[in-house]
């Protein structure tokens, strides 16, 4: 659903940011490894000592001076220039050349402890991401540098909107897609379409298609295939054979759902809603409106805090800051990072992760209660799983590269998958007088969407199926009309005709960061489903089953980075990574998925008995609520969470009146 991929986005482009200024800025020849003298004289241990606690200082420096300037902050020690330096000063120790020598000289040494060598080992990984190689490589990577810069701020200063009633209006191509899904005049939705077409028309003729050969020539120079088999070999650590191979099965089993469901749409709307600018409008239904009132925003923390509670969910000791209302000055994306890694001290003692999660929430509008609880369970769901990892080194749970983005996605997303199931719903989503989500209409949600999540899926894999083509286009044929003509292709052979996002008007493809990438929210919920296939086989529950938390601690959060993300799919699930599972949901005929939905519900009615709201929610973490530097309510001075909750919703019924009285 669009609101979970914003989130998704939000993390993403946050983290993924940060990973590349680092590598862009800093990305430096190495000089040929050799094991130091230093090396063989010096004790391993002392080495890895060293680099853990400098990293973990200059990773804490540049988090708190990054959440300080963009909160707005009143302290004066955060400023624009204490960032930069703070910025610099970290970019320069991941990229440090002397740094993967000496971790080369200590690995080549055969007198380590396994603690030793995974430690070495991550540190290789690590400055290797922001470390190029080869100069021929690093002069290439300098010109895509160049060209992506030049092609970014013409797309910044892009003339964009519609041409509406005869005049052109300027719209953001958010404006546009939004816009497209609620007008209800056809010819204005067209022209919205059109508006985000033209989006391609651009950038192809502002250096999009020189990007492109460019990102080929270096990754060839570093002696991979093509640009999206370095980008995909480098972040997820398998090849762009493995990728489609996995990707394949997902296309394969679901295209007859995508034909079907497309079918099923003309027969119910006519065939003009197959129309890329129709589809949105006509699948639309009122069903948004009448869940509001079960997702007040002033509950929304006590109920995830609950949900996880009743998980077996625990912080192991972290503490976690949430700056949820929007205000002015605070910085417009909102977004979760962790200022404090957790890890594994040489003395064996623990250090507890600190999370600080940003939104920008306005309690007074529609639909605000649901963003914010699907929100929190997702970001909470990224919070624990850096919370409970419990490796040597802070470079094991750090959330920059080399951490995997399919990893990383596949634990909030599995988390916040919860929000749709009818049993989290009778005990979660409850009225301002506590009255449950009644089930008629969730079954009316379920009804509404299920037929057609095909679509969302198709549209998903419509991306990583065009990038692959467009990196594999021989350099001689390589035009703005040829990428055109392709992006036309592959919307047809996958999403059944013209998408409603035009493939050329996502943002990820241009960036270097995110280009070559989208995969890894696939990979994230084929994973998801996977998992969620596993906890039904083993348990029948997933919702309250407090055995889910443990099980999701010990094989996929413990390791962090350290081990690959489809080694950890196939530990926790027995089965290597593939799209059955997702499949299958899909396939399920919509009465069969209520049938199992209804008696979800109703055992969850039965369970709960009056009694599950009563009792005491421990996430073994201090909450602080913040708006800004005021402190709402804080689990320490207020006793306990249920008390800090207490203490927040009242503040939000004060500010917001109509809100909470709605
Ligand atoms: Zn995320």
């Amino acid at each position: 659903d669009m609101r979970m991929r914003l989130v998704t986005l939000t993390f993403v482009e946050r983290c993924c940011t940060l990973a590349a200024v680092v590598s862009r800025q800093r990305i430096s020849m190495s000089t040929p490894p050799s094991p130091s003298y230093e090396a063989r004289l010096r004790n391993p241990a002392s080495f890895i000592e060293e680099v853990n606690t400098q990293y973990e200082g200059l990773h804490r420096a540049f988090e708190e001076q990054f959440w300080g300037t963009k909160m707005a902050l009143k302290d004066g020690s955060y400023t624009v220039d204490a960032l930069t330096k703070a910025k610099g000063e970290m970019e320069a120790f991941l990229a440090s050349k002397e740094k993967l020598a000496q971790t080369r000289g200590y690995l080549a040494r055969s007198d380590l402890s396994e603690a030793e060598r995974a430690t070495l080992a991550i540190f290789e990984r690590t400055f290797g991401c922001y470390i190029m190689e080869s100069e021929a490589a690093l002069a290439l990577r300098e010109k895509c540098t160049a060209i992506e810069g030049t092609l970014e701020d013409a797309r910044n200063k892009m003339r964009l909107g519609a041409v509406l009633d005869g005049a052109f209006v300027e719209l953001s191509s958010v404006g546009l897609r939004s816009k497209m899904r609620v007008d209800g005049s056809e010819a204005t939705r067209k022209a919205c379409w059109e508006g985000l077409r033209s989006i391609g028309e651009f950038v192809t003729a502002n250096g999009f298609v020189e990007l492109v050969r460019a990102r080929n020539a270096m990754a060839r120079e570093l002696g991979y295939e093509d640009f999206y088999d370095y980008k995909v070999t480098q972040a997820e650590g398998f090849g762009k054979g493995a990728l489609f191979g996995m990707l394949d099965t997902l296309e394969q089993g679901t295209r007859p759902l995508m034909e079907e469901a497309r079918a099923n749409l003309a027969a119910a709307k006519g065939e003009a809603a197959l129309l890329a600018y129709n589809s949105a409008y006509m699948m639309a239904g009122s069903v948004t409106q009448k869940l509001d009132p079960y997702f007040p925003f002033e509950h929304a923390v006590e109920q995830w805090g609950r949900s996880f509670a009743a998980l077996g969910i625990s912080y192991e000791g972290a503490s976690m800051r949430l700056d949820l209302l929007d205000r002015k000055g605070k910085y417009s994306n909102g977004f979760c990072h962790w200022p404090q890694p957790a890890w594994v001290k040489a003395d064996g003692s623990f250090q507890p992760t600190v999370t600080h999660f940003t939104s920008l929430a306005d309690p007074s509008a529609v639909g605000s209660g649901h963003t914010a609880l699907t929100t929190l369970m997702h970001e909470a769901g990224h919070a624990a799983h850096f919370a409970n990892i419990k490796m040597p080194s802070p470079l094991f749970s750090q959330e920059r590269a080399p951490t995997s983005v399919a990893y990383a996605e596949l634990q909030s997303m599995f988390l916040d998958s919860l929000v749709g199931d009818a049993a989290w719903r009778f005990q979660y989503a409850r009225d301002r007088e506590g009255s449950p989500l009644p089930f008629a209409l969730h079954e009316e949600d379920v009804r509404a969407k299920h037929p057609y999540e095909v679509f969302s899926l198709r549209a998903m894999l419509a991306v990583p199926y065009f990038e692959k083509a467009l990196y594999e286009l021989p350099d001689g044929e390589l035009s703005a009309a040829a990428i055109q003509a392709l992006a036309d292709e592959v919307e047809t052979r996958i999403q059944g005709g013209p998408g409603g996002r035009p493939l050329l008007s996502v943002p990820h493809l241009l960036s270097d960061e995110a280009s070559c990438y989208y995969h890894g929210y696939v990979l994230a919920e084929m994973a998801v489903h996977q998992t969620r296939a596993f906890f039904a086989a083993r348990d029948g529950v997933i919702v309250d089953n407090p055995r889910v938390g443990p099980t999701l601690r010990d094989a996929y959060w413990r390791p962090g980075n350290s081990e690959p993300f489809l080694g950890l799919v196939e530990r926790l699930t027995g089965k290597p990574l593939t799209g059955d599972s997702w499949v299958a949901t899909l396939q399920q005929p919509v009465d069969e998925l209520l049938e199992e939905e209804r008696a979800a519900y109703a055992a969850a009615a039965k369970a709960a008995n009056g009694a599950a709201a009563k009792a005491a929610v421990d996430l073994d973490m201090r909450v602080t609520l913040v708006d800004g530097d005021e402190v709402i309510a804080d689990t320490t001075e207020e006793g306990d969470f249920l008390a800090a909750c207490k203490k927040f919703e009242g503040h939000i019924r004060q500010r917001f009146p109509r809100a909470a009285a709605a």
